[in-house]
Protein backbone atom coordinates (compact mmCIF):
# COMPACT_ATOMS: atom_id res chain seq x y z
CA UNK A 1 0.00 0.00 0.00
CA UNK A 2 2.83 2.35 1.12
CA UNK A 3 5.60 0.93 -1.80
CA UNK A 4 5.03 3.59 -4.31
CA UNK A 5 5.12 6.98 -2.20
CA UNK A 6 8.52 8.65 -1.68
CA UNK A 7 9.58 11.67 0.09
CA UNK A 8 10.14 14.57 -2.80
CA UNK A 9 12.64 15.92 -0.47
CA UNK A 10 13.77 13.01 1.73
CA UNK A 11 14.90 13.45 5.35
CA UNK A 12 13.22 11.67 8.02
CA UNK A 13 12.49 8.11 5.98
CA UNK A 14 16.30 7.37 5.46
CA UNK A 15 16.42 7.14 9.28
CA UNK A 16 18.72 4.16 10.15
CA UNK A 17 17.46 1.54 13.02
CA UNK A 18 18.62 2.55 16.23
CA UNK A 19 21.15 0.96 18.84
CA UNK A 20 20.97 -1.70 21.47
CA UNK A 21 23.00 -1.30 24.73
CA UNK A 22 22.95 -3.46 27.61
CA UNK A 23 22.76 -1.68 30.70
CA UNK A 24 25.09 -2.10 34.07
CA UNK A 25 23.45 -0.77 37.00
CA UNK A 26 23.98 -1.95 40.44
CA UNK A 27 20.61 -2.02 41.69
CA UNK A 28 19.68 -4.90 39.28
CA UNK A 29 23.35 -6.92 39.64
CA UNK A 30 22.29 -9.88 41.47
CA UNK A 31 19.25 -11.11 40.18
CA UNK A 32 20.41 -12.91 37.17
CA UNK A 33 18.26 -11.28 34.45
CA UNK A 34 20.04 -9.09 31.84
CA UNK A 35 18.29 -5.27 30.61
CA UNK A 36 19.14 -4.05 27.34
CA UNK A 37 17.78 -0.48 25.76
CA UNK A 38 17.02 0.60 22.60
CA UNK A 39 18.07 3.87 21.98
CA UNK A 40 15.22 5.37 20.32
CA UNK A 41 15.66 8.40 21.61
CA UNK A 42 18.87 8.87 19.32
CA UNK A 43 16.94 8.18 16.38
CA UNK A 44 17.10 11.84 15.63
CA UNK A 45 17.72 14.62 17.58
CA UNK A 46 14.54 16.77 17.22
CA UNK A 47 12.27 14.10 16.70
CA UNK A 48 13.14 11.86 18.64
CA UNK A 49 11.98 8.16 19.60
CA UNK A 50 8.53 6.71 18.90
CA UNK A 51 7.37 10.25 17.04
CA UNK A 52 9.66 9.80 14.39
CA UNK A 53 8.18 6.00 14.26
CA UNK A 54 4.52 7.43 14.67
CA UNK A 55 4.98 10.39 11.72
CA UNK A 56 6.78 8.41 9.41
CA UNK A 57 3.64 7.05 7.33
CA UNK A 58 1.78 9.88 8.50
CA UNK A 59 3.99 12.14 6.94
CA UNK A 60 3.67 10.29 3.55
CA UNK A 61 0.14 9.93 3.77
CA UNK A 62 -0.13 13.72 3.92
CA UNK A 63 2.31 14.27 0.80
CA UNK A 64 0.03 11.80 -1.00
CA UNK A 65 -3.31 13.45 0.01
CA UNK A 66 -1.08 16.80 -1.42
CA UNK A 67 -1.62 18.56 1.57
CA UNK A 68 0.51 21.45 2.66
CA UNK A 69 -0.62 21.94 6.23
CA UNK A 70 -0.35 19.39 9.24
CA UNK A 71 -2.49 20.10 12.17
CA UNK A 72 -2.10 18.41 15.44
CA UNK A 73 -2.59 18.61 19.14
CA UNK A 74 -0.82 18.81 22.23
CA UNK A 75 -0.08 19.45 25.93
CA UNK A 76 2.01 23.17 26.37
CA UNK A 77 5.26 20.60 27.11
CA UNK A 78 4.05 17.98 24.56
CA UNK A 79 6.62 16.04 22.71
CA UNK A 80 4.60 14.99 19.88
CA UNK A 81 3.88 19.00 19.41
CA UNK A 82 7.46 19.45 19.26
CA UNK A 83 8.40 16.54 16.55
CA UNK A 84 5.33 17.94 14.58
CA UNK A 85 6.49 21.22 14.52
CA UNK A 86 10.07 19.95 13.66
CA UNK A 87 9.00 17.53 10.95
CA UNK A 88 6.86 20.36 9.24
CA UNK A 89 9.84 22.39 9.01
CA UNK A 90 12.29 19.62 7.96
CA UNK A 91 9.47 18.27 4.93
CA UNK A 92 8.13 21.80 4.08
CA UNK A 93 4.76 21.55 5.95
CA UNK A 94 3.07 24.42 7.28
CA UNK A 95 2.04 23.14 10.96
CA UNK A 96 0.03 24.14 13.37
CA UNK A 97 -0.71 23.34 16.97
CA UNK A 98 -4.10 23.15 19.10
CA UNK A 99 -2.42 23.60 22.64
CA UNK A 100 -4.34 22.85 26.01
CA UNK A 101 -4.39 26.02 28.12
CA UNK A 102 -6.43 29.02 26.40
CA UNK A 103 -4.22 31.27 29.48
CA UNK A 104 -1.19 30.30 27.01
CA UNK A 105 -2.25 32.51 24.79
CA UNK A 106 -2.52 35.72 27.21
CA UNK A 107 0.83 36.87 26.59
CA UNK A 108 2.64 34.43 24.09
CA UNK A 109 6.07 35.87 24.39
CA UNK A 110 5.95 35.55 28.18
CA UNK A 111 4.83 31.63 27.13
CA UNK A 112 7.56 31.30 25.14
CA UNK A 113 9.72 32.49 27.50
CA UNK A 114 9.77 30.09 30.02
CA UNK A 115 8.08 26.86 28.13
CA UNK A 116 11.19 25.36 25.98
CA UNK A 117 8.48 23.06 24.01
CA UNK A 118 6.47 25.77 22.74
CA UNK A 119 9.48 27.99 22.09
CA UNK A 120 11.20 25.10 20.09
CA UNK A 121 7.95 24.57 18.04
CA UNK A 122 7.45 28.61 17.37
CA UNK A 123 11.66 28.59 16.01
CA UNK A 124 10.10 25.94 13.56
CA UNK A 125 7.20 27.89 12.38
CA UNK A 126 4.25 26.20 14.45
CA UNK A 127 1.23 28.22 14.40
CA UNK A 128 -0.76 28.25 17.64
CA UNK A 129 -4.00 27.75 18.53
CA UNK A 130 -4.76 27.60 22.48
CA UNK A 131 -7.61 26.21 23.70
CA UNK A 132 -9.29 25.70 26.70
CA UNK A 133 -9.37 22.74 28.70
CA UNK A 134 -12.98 21.93 28.17
CA UNK A 135 -12.84 22.48 24.77
CA UNK A 136 -10.19 20.44 24.40
CA UNK A 137 -11.69 17.22 25.72
CA UNK A 138 -14.29 17.86 22.58
CA UNK A 139 -11.27 18.04 20.05
CA UNK A 140 -12.12 14.78 18.66
CA UNK A 141 -15.82 15.93 18.01
CA UNK A 142 -16.51 16.44 14.58
CA UNK A 143 -18.13 20.16 15.46
CA UNK A 144 -14.75 21.20 17.04
CA UNK A 145 -12.70 19.84 13.88
CA UNK A 146 -15.54 21.45 11.21
CA UNK A 147 -14.77 24.58 13.37
CA UNK A 148 -11.19 23.74 12.50
CA UNK A 149 -11.67 23.53 8.91
CA UNK A 150 -13.36 26.39 8.96
CA UNK A 151 -10.75 28.65 10.59
CA UNK A 152 -7.56 27.15 9.02
CA UNK A 153 -6.92 26.30 5.21
CA UNK A 154 -7.23 22.39 4.07
CA UNK A 155 -4.61 20.44 6.42
CA UNK A 156 -3.65 16.62 7.32
CA UNK A 157 -5.32 15.93 11.04
CA UNK A 158 -2.54 14.14 12.85
CA UNK A 159 -4.56 12.98 16.32
CA UNK A 160 -3.41 13.98 19.83
CA UNK A 161 -0.31 11.73 20.60
CA UNK A 162 -0.03 10.97 16.94
CA UNK A 163 -1.81 7.89 16.91
CA UNK A 164 -3.75 6.04 14.15
CA UNK A 165 -3.25 3.23 12.06
CA UNK A 166 -0.23 5.14 10.14
CA UNK A 167 1.12 5.24 13.44
CA UNK A 168 1.01 1.73 14.73
CA UNK A 169 2.63 0.71 11.29
CA UNK A 170 5.61 2.99 11.83
CA UNK A 171 5.97 1.43 15.28
CA UNK A 172 6.28 -2.01 13.84
CA UNK A 173 9.28 -1.09 12.26
CA UNK A 174 10.75 -0.64 15.58
CA UNK A 175 11.88 -4.43 16.65
CA UNK A 176 13.73 -6.18 13.94
CA UNK A 177 16.10 -8.91 13.47
CA UNK A 178 18.08 -7.79 15.97
CA UNK A 179 15.30 -7.83 18.67
CA UNK A 180 14.21 -11.60 18.33
CA UNK A 181 17.29 -12.52 21.52
CA UNK A 182 14.74 -10.96 23.57
CA UNK A 183 11.94 -12.48 25.68
CA UNK A 184 10.29 -9.85 27.28
CA UNK A 185 10.02 -5.91 25.71
CA UNK A 186 9.14 -3.07 28.01
CA UNK A 187 7.59 -0.01 26.73
CA UNK A 188 6.07 3.00 28.48
CA UNK A 189 2.57 4.03 26.80
CA UNK A 190 0.78 7.01 26.43
CA UNK A 191 -2.10 6.49 23.73
CA UNK A 192 -1.45 3.35 22.69
CA UNK A 193 -0.03 3.53 19.55
CA UNK A 194 3.15 2.56 19.82
CA UNK A 195 3.32 -0.79 22.11
CA UNK A 196 0.34 -1.72 19.52
CA UNK A 197 3.09 -1.74 17.06
CA UNK A 198 5.24 -3.73 18.75
CA UNK A 199 2.21 -6.03 20.30
CA UNK A 200 1.60 -6.57 16.10
CA UNK A 201 5.53 -7.03 15.06
CA UNK A 202 6.75 -9.24 18.12
CA UNK A 203 8.08 -12.46 17.66
CA UNK A 204 5.69 -15.70 19.16
CA UNK A 205 8.22 -16.00 22.11
CA UNK A 206 8.09 -12.71 23.40
CA UNK A 207 5.59 -10.71 25.59
CA UNK A 208 5.10 -7.11 25.58
CA UNK A 209 4.76 -5.06 28.76
CA UNK A 210 3.23 -1.32 28.88
CA UNK A 211 4.04 0.95 31.55
CA UNK A 212 1.57 3.50 31.32
CA UNK A 213 2.57 7.36 31.72
CA UNK A 214 -1.36 8.52 33.38
CA UNK A 215 -3.97 7.04 35.84
CA UNK A 216 -6.82 4.87 34.05
CA UNK A 217 -8.04 2.17 32.51
CA UNK A 218 -9.35 2.79 29.11
CA UNK A 219 -6.15 1.76 27.50
CA UNK A 220 -6.46 -1.59 26.95
CA UNK A 221 -9.49 -0.65 25.00
CA UNK A 222 -7.52 1.64 22.98
CA UNK A 223 -4.67 -1.30 22.12
CA UNK A 224 -7.52 -3.45 21.37
CA UNK A 225 -8.21 -1.40 18.35
CA UNK A 226 -5.03 -1.81 16.48
CA UNK A 227 -4.62 -5.41 17.19
CA UNK A 228 -6.06 -9.05 18.22
CA UNK A 229 -2.95 -10.39 19.93
CA UNK A 230 -2.79 -11.59 23.38
CA UNK A 231 0.71 -11.40 23.92
CA UNK A 232 1.00 -8.35 26.12
CA UNK A 233 -0.24 -6.39 29.26
CA UNK A 234 0.00 -3.80 31.13
CA UNK A 235 1.04 -2.65 34.49
CA UNK A 236 -0.81 -0.10 36.75
CA UNK A 237 1.56 0.66 39.71
CA UNK A 238 4.41 2.87 38.28
CA UNK A 239 2.25 5.79 37.01
CA UNK A 240 3.22 8.47 39.83
CA UNK A 241 0.11 10.51 40.39
CA UNK A 242 -0.48 10.59 36.99
CA UNK A 243 0.42 12.17 33.35
CA UNK A 244 2.96 14.94 33.80
CA UNK A 245 3.46 13.95 37.43
CA UNK A 246 6.78 13.22 39.34
CA UNK A 247 8.39 12.63 42.85
CA UNK A 248 11.35 13.09 44.30
CA UNK A 249 12.19 9.51 44.28
CA UNK A 250 11.55 9.38 40.87
CA UNK A 251 14.14 11.95 40.27
CA UNK A 252 16.51 10.50 42.24
CA UNK A 253 16.33 7.12 40.14
CA UNK A 254 16.73 9.27 36.75
CA UNK A 255 19.38 10.71 37.89
CA UNK A 256 21.40 7.73 39.50
CA UNK A 257 20.42 5.55 36.66
CA UNK A 258 22.45 8.28 34.14
CA UNK A 259 24.91 8.51 36.55
CA UNK A 260 25.66 4.95 36.18
CA UNK A 261 24.68 3.63 32.78
CA UNK A 262 24.60 7.60 31.15
CA UNK A 263 21.80 7.22 29.33
CA UNK A 264 18.90 10.24 30.17
CA UNK A 265 15.99 8.94 30.85
CA UNK A 266 13.13 11.32 30.66
CA UNK A 267 10.64 11.97 33.86
CA UNK A 268 7.14 11.60 31.96
CA UNK A 269 7.31 8.09 30.41
CA UNK A 270 11.09 6.31 29.97
CA UNK A 271 12.01 7.24 33.53
CA UNK A 272 8.41 5.43 35.19
CA UNK A 273 9.08 2.23 32.94
CA UNK A 274 12.97 1.85 33.48
CA UNK A 275 11.85 2.34 37.58
CA UNK A 276 8.87 -0.08 37.06
CA UNK A 277 10.98 -2.69 35.09
CA UNK A 278 13.75 -1.98 38.36
CA UNK A 279 11.22 -2.53 40.73
CA UNK A 280 9.59 -5.88 38.90
CA UNK A 281 13.48 -7.52 39.16
CA UNK A 282 14.10 -6.54 42.41
CA UNK A 283 10.69 -8.06 43.33
CA UNK A 284 11.53 -11.32 41.18
CA UNK A 285 8.60 -10.94 38.74
CA UNK A 286 11.21 -12.33 35.93
CA UNK A 287 12.71 -16.02 36.27
CA UNK A 288 16.36 -15.96 35.97
CA UNK A 289 18.17 -15.84 32.53
CA UNK A 290 15.20 -13.33 31.07
CA UNK A 291 16.70 -11.07 28.74
CA UNK A 292 14.53 -7.90 28.89
CA UNK A 293 14.77 -5.02 26.36
CA UNK A 294 13.55 -1.79 27.23
CA UNK A 295 12.57 0.82 24.00
CA UNK A 296 13.49 4.32 25.03
CA UNK A 297 10.81 6.08 23.43
CA UNK A 298 12.85 9.71 23.57
CA UNK A 299 11.25 12.50 25.24
CA UNK A 300 14.39 13.95 25.89
CA UNK A 301 12.84 18.06 25.04
CA UNK A 302 10.70 17.81 28.09
CA UNK A 303 13.40 17.78 30.62
CA UNK A 304 13.94 21.59 30.46
CA UNK A 305 10.59 22.71 30.83
CA UNK A 306 9.91 19.86 33.57
CA UNK A 307 12.70 21.24 35.38
CA UNK A 308 11.68 24.63 35.14
CA UNK A 309 8.51 24.13 36.60
CA UNK A 310 10.12 21.62 39.80
CA UNK A 311 12.95 24.59 40.26
CA UNK A 312 9.28 27.07 40.66
CA UNK A 313 7.66 24.27 43.35
CA UNK A 314 11.63 23.92 45.32
CA UNK A 315 11.86 20.85 44.11
CA UNK A 316 14.49 18.65 43.22
CA UNK A 317 15.63 18.75 39.26
CA UNK A 318 16.79 16.34 36.57
CA UNK A 319 20.63 16.69 36.52
C1 LIG B 1 4.49 9.97 23.30
C2 LIG B 1 5.47 9.16 24.08
C3 LIG B 1 5.17 7.87 24.56
C4 LIG B 1 3.81 7.26 24.42
O1 LIG B 1 3.55 6.76 23.16
P1 LIG B 1 2.08 6.28 22.77
O2 LIG B 1 2.21 5.77 21.41
O3 LIG B 1 1.22 7.51 22.85
O4 LIG B 1 1.64 5.27 23.75
C5 LIG B 1 6.16 7.17 25.23
N1 LIG B 1 7.36 7.70 25.44
C6 LIG B 1 7.69 8.95 25.02
C7 LIG B 1 9.04 9.48 25.33
C8 LIG B 1 6.75 9.71 24.33
O5 LIG B 1 7.07 10.95 23.93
Amino acid sequence: MFKNLKFKKILLPNIKNSIIQKVQFSEIEKFGVSLSIKREDLIHPDISGNKYRKLKYNLLQAQKENKKTLLTFGGAYSNHIAAVASAGKLENFKTIGVVRGDELGDDLEKTLNYNPTLKYASECGMQFKFVSRSDYRKKSSREFIADLETEFEDFYLVPEGGTNEFAVKGCEEILSEKTNQFDTICVAVGTGGTISGLINSAKTHQKIIGFPALKGSFLENEIKEYTTRKNWLLTSEYHFGGYGKTSDELIIFINKFKRETNIQLDPVYTGKMVFGIVDLIKKKAFRKGTEILAIHTGGLQGIEGMNTVLLKKNRLILE
